[in-house]
């Protein structure tokens, strides 16, 4: 082949075949994308490599219009997750209700009353939005939101420890994950770490003997992502609240998933709830927004006046508020909560987490027919019992009873891992990414999450196209 000529950059741009790009994505980005297919082809063409056809000016304007729809694709996508773990840290935790899908549109495209106090005209604080709601679902005095629950550990401790003792039992010196350790987060913090009691065991008489004139404050931590079992001993909330009582001490219980209601009500497992660490005598609670509460990505502080009044005082407050959409989000969502009845229809993650298995297999046996047509005849789908999880560290031994499209390889034992990898990675590579997990010998779709059955469906024709490649 000899070599041919490349159309300069200014007549590509002018191309018939690029003004539907230049439409699209702006002048400015469809020049740089030409510049550069241009470069990159200059060194083929000059040695004679490339087909005066590969330099047409339809078949460049093509070539761009891929990579720009490249460059221009979202990189926050959209999943399915039917990996089993309904709160699923990486990949969101709880989804919203329909309420706070909405009250967060409203206060992203309206301004709002976020610190102004609508009654006397004067600033008001922000926390106040939701006071009244925590209040009366909790009995808690007051309220303050920060960032997430790891920012309300941190800003409590600070708040009411700072250069004092914190006394804690050895058993719930815990990894929440990542870098979150609280014997780190004490540091942090400023207060000094004293440790009472065993692993296993801690009894009231450790606390007791630990307290002394630098001690700043007792705190509680909700194992809530393990779990000690066999000779356990550890003091229940209440005999802790007194002995903090006793001696002038505030008692911090950081609950993590902090539920507003008895989960066992709907089948669930029993987590302690808000109301009764603060009946029970804490003097904060501190939990998260998206585990079991099922809201928006925050941390709450609750508790007497007093303690939370000096927490906003803080400067680091300032520093780990939460924004307009989170707070919009987060009274939508207490809101639901004075119903209760209603709750596991109207709260996304309850109504996922509450989902009967029977319902989940009916679900698993209209769907089976035809992913198995969509896969073809290398792959054996059934429908299985499966065990999901609550996900984010909540009741880390309970299983959910689910039920899930189990896809085994039909090939020799020796190719079945190798083909299991690539059909998890023909499932992640589809318009909307289908996730699931590897076990025994197998590819588990787990359907309790699945809501949106028609966005499975639409993905399947995708398939043997990505399993190809
Ligand atoms: C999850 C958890 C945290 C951290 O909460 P985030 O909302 O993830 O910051 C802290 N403490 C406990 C006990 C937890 O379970």
């Amino acid at each position: 082949m000899s070599s041919v000529r490349l159309p300069s950059v200014d007549r590509l741009l002018r191309a018939p075949a690029c003004e539907p790009l230049q439409r699209r994505y702006g002048r400015e980005a469809l020049l740089g994308t030409l510049r550069d297919l241009l470069d990159e082809l200059r060194e083929p063409a000059r040695q004679g490599q490339l087909a005066a056809l590969e330099l047409s000016e339809a078949v460049l304007a093509g070539r761009a219009g891929e990579r720009l729809a490249n460059q221009h694709r979202s990189r926050v996508r959209r999943v399915l997750n039917l990996t089993g773990t309904v709160l699923h840290t990486n990949l969101g935790r709880a989804l919203l209700p329909e309420e706070a899908i909405e009250a967060i549109s409203q206060a992203a495209r309206y301004p709002m009353n976020l610190e102004f106090d609508l009654a006397s005209g004067k600033r008001g604080d922000r926390d106040d939005l939701i006071e009244g709601l925590i209040r009366e679902l909790t009995g808690a005095e007051a309220v303050t939101v920060v960032n997430n629950n790891a920012a309300a550990v941190l800003l409590a401790l600070n708040s009411l420890g700072a250069r004092k003792e914190g006394i804690i039992s050895r058993g719930e010196l815990i990894e929440i994950g990542g870098a979150f350790r609280i014997p780190d987060i004490m540091a942090r913090a400023g207060v000094k770490l004293h440790e009472v009691g065993t692993t296993n065991r801690t009894h009231a008489k450790d606390y007791q003997a630990a307290i002394n004139p630098r001690s700043g404050l007792l705190m509680r931590v909700h194992t809530s992502n393990y779990s000690v079992q066999g000779f356990t001993a550890s003091v229940a909330t209440a005999e802790l609240a007194s002995i903090a009582r006793a001696h002038g001490l505030p008692l911090l219980e950081d609950l993590g998933s902090g539920s507003l209601v008895d989960l066992s009500r709907w089948g669930l497992p029993k987590e302690p709830t808000v109301q009764e660490a603060l009946r029970d005598g804490a003097d904060i609670v501190t939990f998260s927004g998206d585990k079991l509460l099922g809201g928006p990505q925050a941390g709450l502080i609750v508790g007497s006046r007093e303690l939370i009044q000096k927490i906003k005082k803080n400067p680091l407050k300032r520093a780990l508020r939460v924004d307009k959409l989170t707070l919009a989000a987060l009274e939508a969502v207490l809101n639901l909560y004075r119903d209760p009845d209603r709750l596991s229809e109207r709260l996304t993650s309850l109504r996922l987490l509450s989902r009967p298995q029977h319902d989940i297999r009916v679900q698993a046996e209209r769907i089976a027919p035809t992913l198995a047509t969509a896969l073809g005849d290398s792959w054996q789908v059934v429908v299985a019992d499966a065990l999901g999880m609550i996900g984010s560290g909540a009741q880390p031994v309970a299983r959910l009873p689910s039920a899930a499209l189990c896809i085994r390889p039909l090939q020799s034992r020796r190719l079945r891992g190798r083909s299991l990898r690539q059909l998890e990675e023909a499932l992640r590579c589809l318009p909307i990414p289908i996730l699931g997990r590897i076990a025994d010998d197998a590819l588990w779709l787990d359907l309790r999450q699945l809501d949106d059955e028609p966005a499975l469906l639409e993905q399947l024709p995708h398939l043997q196209q990505e399993l190809a490649s």
